[in-house]
């Protein structure tokens, strides 16, 4: 490693009681595991310590049942079955000399909606901007604080039975007690704890003391703060700035983050690689305490730089460990081309959010190292009796993907051809809308991999019809032809093309089209009917405002791209609409076509307007490329014939989704396709609750107090 220009961030990091073997920090991030799927925490969590990093950490981990994030899960630390249970995260991490952290939350705006309590926080809340009206919080006492600060003392102590390293108590501004005691925003108490930021930043510095003390030197100590900048954007602002300060003697080493909403999981249409320098660069001039700071770095050219400026000690990550929980193994090994680099989608984000377990857009294998049992950087080798010729149509996402595994598990001939010049699919243009260029990280990594598999065979602008795939001479074929954009309109709203659609004099464009093109639009007006509601529509509406013309936005959502909301991306989205200057018409429908533009009414049906265009771009509904698919189905004798053993049809051709499925699709595909029916995914491992905890309970009879 001495010789590498990245042996800097295999430097050993001293963290009070205990030592990082390197720079590596995977920072806490959400799961869907929580305390729920234990054996899927830890082989998760250790997946990641075998891939090198030296701390990693659970999510964020309740203190006390009067927090609860159901229906998603979270770690807890409330009995003794939860240190069971997580004690064998800490096991799958230890085993491979790496430090266990957890990051202990009380969430105080949290529904709580299992335990059925209110929350405490610093003053009676409720969550702003929220339509949940129960998410609010009464105002503690002062008995009341001892109680919240018990329990973390309480669920520290469980923590050092379980194994944990690092006690990391958290503050968020908005969903942590400790941190909205700190702001002005949450807290207007008037008495000791309330007021001067000496007074708000009281209860954390207790809670720190406390959990310090019931440590020991068992454990490091740190505290996730929430920076947030000052009104120049050059500094901190008073209190995160101050809490740094006041804290500096109680934690071993500061986990640092930007606090702001949209910025602390920063997607890449809106946030490039490193950008909470300033805010971690302000820090540093606060305190000498090893600091670990977070920016999506999948770089390890940025990390050394950032590390030699003297910024921070530790490269902090969420996102780039999920995508690759093997980044620091193939950095210390010199395979830096080998990266799988988080694309800043956040779709990792959007699924903990809708209650699922943790999916990743470049890394089909997270959350399922234990229910699948499938390793990030190991396959089985291919069973002899499978096909030795298998034939993919299609280099898209979900094509590239199986073509890879296959080859990786060493199947003889690996046939990956696509009708385009280039590889990519749909990826091919959605890497070049606004700020998407990093999703083409998705293609690229697997290209690199697959120019290095010798049993893969790459056709370009070949054209295969079915005739053509039943004299190919492969065994098997795997159909992975994609989708296209509905050219009339068809959408969710009326399951049905507009009405009238023939009558429209204008240009017809489908995304595909817009970006095939670069004609300039002066003095038209563009109609972007978007019932997608996802990236692709704002997209679309910021190129064709780029081209110079006049742009309307028709949507039945009451926002553009609402499905960001859970990729931290809606505000942005609808900020750049309202700098384009783009026109929107929300909660409408397009009901009509007429020869120079639509009728567009209200979902809700109280009005109708006409809207005049020259262009209208549709963005209503995918179709799956599934012709080519049922032809070969529909004629088993053909297949039988050509010696075909399988045919698969794999991502978008069997139902459009997100690039995310697509690519589990093809993944899950080559992983089995030598199992016993490769059509159907195999059973996986279901992790359930095993014990009947009170077995002679009498049904309705209440447990005693
Ligand atoms: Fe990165 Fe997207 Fe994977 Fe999340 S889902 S880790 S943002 S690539």
């Amino acid at each position: 490693m001495t010789d590498s220009p990245y042996s800097l961030l295999f430097e050993p990091v001293d963290l009070g009681p205990k030592v990082a073997r390197n720079r590596f920090y995977a920072a806490p991030h959400c799961s869907g595991f929580g305390v729920d799927f234990p054996r899927e925490q830890a082989a998760l969590r250790g997946t990641k310590a075998e891939g090198g990093w030296a701390v990693v950490n659970t999510e964020y981990c309740s203190v006390s049942p009067e927090c609860d994030s159901s229906p998603k899960h979270s770690a807890r630390l409330w009995d003794d079955d939860d240190v069971r249970r997580l004690s064998l995260m800490c096991d799958a991490v230890h085993a491979f000399d790496s430090l266990a952290g957890v990051e202990l939350w009380y969430g105080a705006l949290y529904p709580n909606r299992e335990s059925r309590v209110v929350g405490k926080g610093p003053s009676a809340s409720r969550l702003f901007g929220s339509y949940v009206t129960e998410q609010s919080c009464s105002t503690m006492t002062k008995t009341e604080i001892r109680s919240v600060q018990t329990a973390f003392v309480a669920a520290t102590q469980r923590a050092v039975s379980a194994g944990f390293d690092i006690i990391n108590v958290y503050g968020n501004p908005v969903v942590s007690v400790t941190q909205q005691f700190l702001s002005p925003v949450f807290n207007r108490r008037t008495d000791e704890y309330g007021g001067s930021i000496e007074n708000r930043a009281r209860f954390w510095l207790e809670c720190l003391e406390l959990v310090r003390e019931a440590a020991g030197d068992t454990c490091s100590i740190t505290a996730r703060l929430l920076l947030e900048p000052d009104s120049d954007g050059i500094g901190l602002n008073e209190e995160t700035a101050a809490f740094i300060t006041f804290a500096d003697h109680l934690v071993d080493f500061w986990d640092l983050a930007s606090g702001i909403d949209e910025a602390e999981s920063g997607s890449s249409r809106f946030f490039k690689e490193n950008w909470q320098l300033p805010e971690l660069s302000a820090a540093r001039k606060l305190t000498h305490k090893p600091i670990v700071g977070v920016g999506r770095f999948t770089d390890p050219s940025t990390m050394v730089k950032l590390v030699q400026s003297g910024v921070v000690e530790m490269i902090g990550a969420a996102r780039p460990s999920i995508a690759d929980p093997f980044l620091p193994a193939k950095i210390a090994e010199g395979r830096t081309g080998e990266i799988r680099e988080c694309i800043g989608c956040n779709i990792c984000l959007a699924r903990f959010r809708q209650g699922v377990r943790i999916h990743c857009t470049q890394n089909p294998t997270i959350g399922e190292e234990f229910r699948r049992g499938w390793h990030p950087e190991r396959v089985q080798p291919i069973k002899e009796t499978a096909a030795s010729d298998v034939l993919i149509v299609g280099a898209g996402p979900a094509g590239l993907e199986c073509a890879r595994i296959l080859a990786e598990r060493g199947v003889k001939r690996v046939h990956l051809v696509d009708q385009e010049a280039i590889v990519g699919g749909q990826l091919a243009w959605v890497g070049r809308l606004p700020g998407l260029s990093e999703w083409n990280r998705v293609v690229d990594y697997r290209t690199n991999q697959l120019k290095k598999l010798r049993n893969v065979e790459i056709r370009l602008q070949e054209r295969l019809t079915s005739e053509d795939i039943l004299e190919y001479g492969a065994d098997a074929v795997v159909v992975a032809t994609g989708s296209r954009w509905s050219k009339d309109g068809l959408s969710s709203v009326t399951q049905a093309p507009i009405s009238g659609f023939a009558s429209f004099q204008g240009s017809v464009l489908t995304p595909e089209l817009v970006m095939q093109s670069s004609e300039v639009l002066t003095g038209m007006t563009a109609v972007v009917y978007d019932c997608d509601g996802y990236f692709v529509g704002p997209g679309v509406a910021e190129v064709l405002r780029r081209r110079g013309c006049e742009v309307v936005f028709v949507t039945p959502h009451p926002t553009a791209a609402p499905f960001t909301s859970y990729t931290h991306e809606v505000v942005g989205y609808n900020r750049r609409m309202n700098e384009l200057g783009v026109r929107s018409i929300y909660n409408a429908s397009i009901v009509e076509a007429h020869p120079g533009g639509f009728s567009v009414e209200s979902v809700f049906g109280a009005e109708t307007q006409m809207v005049d265009a020259d262009v209208i771009a549709l963005v209503t509904q995918r179709l799956p490329n599934d012709e080519t698919f049922h032809e070969l189905a529909s004629d088993e004798d053909a297949l039988a014939a050509a010696e075909i053993r399988g045919l698969y049809r794999i991502g978008d051709c069997v139902a459009p989704r997100l690039i995310a499925d697509a690519i589990f699709d093809g993944h899950r595909l080559a992983r089995e396709i030598d199992s016993t029916n490769p059509a159907t995914p195999r059973m996986f491992i279901r992790e359930q609750v095993g014990s009947a905890p009170y077995p002679d309970a009498t049904p309705f009879a209440e447990l005693d107090a």
